[in-house]
């Protein structure tokens, strides 16, 4: 929300912007009648350093790297709500992943707004796979799952040095957004369906059980039939193991929002469930092959009777077993017996 349409609900006393969040103590003892601190995001230059920034989420912990976003993808405020790129300390976050292993966490997932743009802010030349060497060394971490990333960031270099990197899991989060070359730069992506592809390709052949996940905006402003139909095709062509589909929404302020041509709600709705139907069927198609196959699962919840966690490639395995405290947090081997419209189902294996 605006400052100005924050500062005429009555019952804001204080306003503060991301940057003044570390102080907020401070501002809450000083204030007097309404204050306003809000330093103007696009620029901030730093990352904002809490110290620890971790979620626990089951035994997951999930640890943020950088903030802000350069791209300017025409349908997204992020660039303007949240500035520029701002990374964090490769010490910082080697401190805080170590200190989260000596707690016993063996994953961790490390997101942001844009983090394949990781180190692009720091004088010396730094990137995301120098920050994914060096947390590789930190003993006790199992597992290093990466959260959304930009296709662009995926070449054969990227590649060699990554698959030197034992702890990576095998499942890649590409936000895709369309399948369809003029949809995409209406959108301002910066790859062409061709490139992102060659992308999929090359993972495919790094990593063969690899999982590939994405995000798909239906209804974008412009998408006629034929583009959508370019969509589907693409999509049914790469089968993702699962596809995350969101309806195009104006947002207020984006160039996408002052386009021609958008979209009818209910059209909008209609391709959503084609491509819900898609994914669905991917996911149950991807899952059978892995009946008789055996698979490390790190184990997270009880549900009912059974208890539940994912391969490092993010298959849902379930395990029917009252036992969650004897197996949570421990990575077991299970063998897989059946498949459902929630994932697979186990035994674990000796
Ligand atoms: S969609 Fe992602 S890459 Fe594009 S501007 Fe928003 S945050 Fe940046």
């Amino acid at each position: 929300m605006a400052k100005e349409n924050l500062e005429e609900i009555k019952e804001v006393d204080l306003i503060l912007g991301n940057n003044e969040k570390k102080e907020i103590v401070k501002y809450i003892e000083s204030y007097q009648e309404k204050n306003v601190h809000l330093e103007d995001v696009m620029h901030q230059k730093e990352f904002l350093d809490f110290g620890t920034t971790v979620n626990m989420e089951k035994t997951r912990a999930v640890v943020k790297i950088q903030d802000g976003c350069d791209k300017f993808c025409s349908y997204c405020i992020i660039p303007y709500a949240r500035g520029r790129v701002r990374s964090r300390q490769i010490e910082s976050i080697v401190e805080e992943i170590t200190a989260l292993a000596k707690r016993k966490v063996k994953e961790i997932v490390l997101t942001g707004i844009h983090i394949a743009s990781y180190g692009k802010d720091f004088e010396e030349k730094t990137s995301l796979i120098d920050l994914l060497e060096k947390i590789n060394q930190i003993d006790g971490i199992e597992r290093i799952r990466l959260g959304s990333l930009e296709p662009t960031i995926i070449n054969e270099d990227f590649l060699q040095r990554l698959s030197k990197l034992k702890k990576i899991c095998h499942h890649f989060h590409l936000s895709l957004q369309s399948g369809c070359d003029e949809t995409l730069k209406r959108m301002n992506r910066t790859y062409t369906t061709t490139e992102f592809s060659k992308v999929v390709q090359l993972l495919r052949n790094t990593y063969p059980d690899v999982i590939l996940t994405t995000d798909i905006i239906v209804g974008f402003p412009g998408e006629t039939e034929d583009e959508f139909n370019k969509t589907y095709m693409f999509l049914k062509n790469i089968k993702f193991y699962k596809m995350h589909i969101f309806q195009y929404s104006r947002r207020k302020g984006t160039k996408a929002d002052k386009m021609e041509n958008q979209v009818e709600p209910q059209i909008k709705e209609k391709r959503s469930k084609q491509l819900i139907e898609l994914s669905n069927q991917n996911q149950r198609e991807y899952n059978k092959k892995y009946i008789g196959k055996t698979v490390e699962v790190l184990f997270e919840e009880k549900q009912g009777e059974y208890i539940k966690g994912h391969t490092q490639n993010y298959l849902y395995v379930a395990v029917k077993s009252e036992e969650i405290e004897k197996y949570h947090n421990n990575l077991k081997n299970v063998q897989i017996t059946e498949e459902n419209e929630e994932g697979l189902i186990g035994k674990i294996v000796k």
